[in-house]
């Protein structure tokens, strides 16, 4: 399970995802894209690889546009390459979708799209997930977080996701199971993120997404958050205390060559308030 990184806001979008991206580069991945609402087109960009190919595949195209998701790949269904790569787009090209996790019922699904003319490019579970939601707005006639509420009652699995629409740049949807999301709070804008990393050097106000829950961030009306089962929920807004410093590598060529080199400080810190160091007594107990 990988990484996502969304923003919606007045800033360009493309820059803040792509520095998401690249703080979620820890975790590991196989591949990288981003999909960007660019004037009511969405631009996708998908790369198997390092995020530095990805950027460099941005050179010269216009990436522009405040509504933007990310999101590095560890491939569980298709192999690692440019197609099965996400942001994924719906079949009529209104949507795009990043997911970290696995759809497990993917197979059944899927095989039901393709008996009601859905056509497939990828060989991903995620793939899947997003014509599924794409079939329930086009039947049912039902808002993006509507058609995202029902699809995840018929979804079997882990996942965090993101979603975008092309013809409304106002809004990003996202939900989880099994799989953490959290949401920043700026002023006039949003951070969707797997982690805080890619959220910490714009805001401190987030919003830990709970297994279950789907999110809305409208630049209109706001963090809107509701249970699959359809209940509304208070948002509940905490103080991320991560320094950014501490993401940084601090100067050091390699992070482990500053952790190897934060060992003392660490290690003061966790006996800070138990050591007496000028009588070498112990304070406290392991508390
Ligand atoms: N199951 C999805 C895929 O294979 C997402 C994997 C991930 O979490 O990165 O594309």
């Amino acid at each position: 399970m990988c990484g996502i990184v969304a923003y919606i806001g007045e800033k360009e979008a493309f820059p803040i995802v792509l520095k998401g991206l690249k703080r979620l580069e820890y975790r590991g991945y196989d591949s990288s894209g981003i999909a960007i609402n660019n004037n009511l087109r969405l631009s996708l960009l998908k790369k198997q690889g390092k995020v530095a190919e990805l950027e460099k595949n941005a050179e010269g195209r216009d990436t522009g546009g405040n509504v933007g998701i990310g999101h590095t790949r560890w491939a569980t269904h298709g192999e690692p390459n440019d197609i099965n790569a996400h942001p994924h787009l719906s079949g009529n090209g209104k949507f795009a979708l990043v997911h970290n996790g696995i759809i497990e019922n993917y197979a059944i699904l899927k095989k039901e799209l393709i008996s009601r003319g859905h056509v497939f490019k990828s060989e991903t579970d995620t793939e899947v997930l997003m014509h599924l939601i794409e079939d329930i707005i086009e039947k049912q006639d039902v808002s993006l977080f509507e058609g995202v509420r029902q699809a995840l009652h018929e979804v079997h699995g882990a996942y965090a996701i993101v979603i975008i629409s092309k013809e409304n740049n106002q809004e990003l949807i996202a939900a989880r199971k099994s799989s953490p999301l959290v949401v920043g709070i700026g002023k006039d804008e949003f951070f969707v993120a797997s982690d805080a990393t890619p959220i910490v050097e714009y805001t401190k106000n987030v919003v830990y997404l709970e297994d279950g829950e789907i999110a809305r961030l409208s630049l209109d009306s706001g963090l809107k958050i509701k249970t699959i089962g359809n209940v509304e929920k208070t948002p509940y807004i905490q103080e991320l205390e991560l320094q950014l410093e501490a993401l940084e590598k601090g100067g050091y060529e390699h992070f482990m060559l500053k952790e190897i080199f934060e060992q003392p400080r660490s290690i003061m810190d966790c006996m800070r308030g138990r050591l007496n160091l000028k009588n070498s007594a112990l304070l406290h107990l392991a508390e």
